[in-house]
């Protein structure tokens, strides 16, 4: 027995890894940090992250892009380990940034891969144990620390513990929702849990035929006639529905509300009005033509289609001569607002992020540790806390596990409050 005071992280995922980091940069040869992982290798859930690019941070990152029962339990941690320390922290690493729209950043090699290499060798450096292949079953509190069992009966004795576990979204990553076990064993509360930035289903005729077409535009949230939500960007058309970055973001108001729609505008740049004079000249221009190529080098030819379908044409063969001005306003109006019922979203296998998660009001959000268990401490998504699609889930994870990594170790060397 070295004798050494031991914290352990359980879950070596984002917030869990650079909270090791951090404790560990603390303790060096005075205490020891273990990771324990149920999964067969660290950080799965961060090579997936930004279609494999890692939108690691946002510069752009406040409180009001999050949420949760208790959204401004954020914000000491985000202060005391904010964006640009985020954005140092992985440039030592090796991590270049790059900054791409809105404020997002990635690792400017392009590869999710890199920021995980960064931080397993700094894990190396530093001298982390980790244990893969150990799902944490439960963890007692003992006299003086606490035992944690795993759910093939192996122990580990630790004086501290940071429950990092994540939540139950992509469980195929990693996080199947076992925290929130360990936790609620332990006393605290978890709030409902639902996925989040996940996809939208709609009625199938809807999408019928729009399968795998993209486009840049505009969405919008609708529910008893009041828009609670409008985003930018690229929607993509899947076969049960809606997907693409918008709608992930919007996706959280349908957590919310209930008896929602999406309306898509298919032309952001342009008014209503325009689009009909554009149709008028289009019809005088094209007038020996059928409906099929009527939109065509204007919108996607499939999504003309069904733009003419929805505006009363039966036949595509119908000749663009025979368009009336009632034809016309319809298409125009369809064109910028074509409604479509939300009948559900896909699951925890899909989503990004889970909304809900255990109540934020038993933690201290200076330290991030247990008000109910002492020497006890959690991070990252494992709390009622999520963020939009931009970076802000990571900034999250690493703000809230650097905060904990500090206060645990702190707190393993002397009896320390607050960071
Ligand atoms: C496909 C996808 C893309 C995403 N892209 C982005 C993005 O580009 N930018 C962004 O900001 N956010 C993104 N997110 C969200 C972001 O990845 C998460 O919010 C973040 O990883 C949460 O970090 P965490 O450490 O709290 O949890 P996790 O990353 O989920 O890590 C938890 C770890 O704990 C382990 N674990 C769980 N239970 C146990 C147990 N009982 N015993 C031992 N180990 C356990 C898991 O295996 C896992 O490794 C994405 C999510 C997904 C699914």
């Amino acid at each position: 027995m070295s004798g050494k005071k031991v914290l352990t992280v359980v879950g070596g995922g984002a917030s869990g890894l650079v909270g090791a980091v951090f404790a560990k940069r603390l303790l060096k040869e005075k205490g020891k940090v273990v990771i324990l992982e149920r999964m067969d290798r660290i950080g799965k859930k961060i090579l997936a992250t930004g279609n494999g690019r890692c939108n690691f941070t946002n510069i752009n990152t406040s409180v009001n892009n999050f949420y949760g029962r208790n959204a401004d339990f954020v914000e000491y941690a985000l202060k005391k380990f904010n964006v640009y320390d985020t954005i140092d922290f992985f440039e030592c690493l090796g991590i270049y940034p790059k900054e791409e729209e809105n404020g997002k950043m990635y690792p400017y090699s392009g590869q999710a891969s890199s920021v995980l290499d960064a931080l397993r060798n700094e894990i190396e450096r530093l001298g982390i144990e980790i244990i893969t292949g150990f799902e944490v079953k439960c963890v007692k509190k003992t006299g003086s620390g606490f035992r944690i069992t795993s759910f093939s009966g192996n122990t580990v004795v630790s004086d501290k513990v940071i429950i990092a576990a994540g939540g139950c979204a992509s469980p195929n990553l990693g996080s199947n929702g076992t925290g929130f076990k360990i936790l609620s064993d332990l006393g605290h509360s978890v709030t409902k849990l639902q996925p989040a930035l996940v996809q939208l289903k709609t009625e199938k005729d809807m999408v019928k035929g729009l399968k795998g077409i993209k486009f840049d535009g505009k969405v919008s949230i609708v529910s008893g006639g009041r828009i609670l939500g409008e985003e930018k960007g690229e929607v993509l058309f899947t076969d049960y529905g809606l997907s693409g970055p918008p709608i992930f973001q919007l996706s959280v108001i349908c957590a919310l509300h209930k008896n929602c729609s999406v309306i898509l505008d298919f032309v952001p740049d342009l008014t209503e009005k325009e689009v009909y004079e554009l149709l008028l000249k289009r019809k005088k221009n094209l007038s020996h033509l059928s409906m099929e190529n009527y939109f065509v080098g204007f919108l996607n030819k499939r999504i003309g289609n069904v733009i003419a379908k929805k505006s009363g044409i039966e036949k595509l063969s119908f000749s663009v001569s025979g368009l009336n001005e009632e034809i016309l306003r319809r298409m125009s109006k369809n064109i910028k607002a074509m409604t479509f019922n939300i009948i559900g979203k896909n699951g925890w296998n899909n989503a990004q992020v889970t909304a809900g998660g255990v109540e934020t009001a038993e933690f201290d959000s200076k330290t991030m540790e247990s008000n109910i268990v002492k020497g006890l401490y959690s991070s990252g998504e494992i709390f009622d806390i999520f963020g939009e699609c931009g970076g802000f889930n990571l900034q999250w994870a690493w703000s809230s596990g650097a905060l904990a990594g500090i206060c645990a170790a702190k707190s393993m060397m002397q009896p320390a409050k607050s960071y």
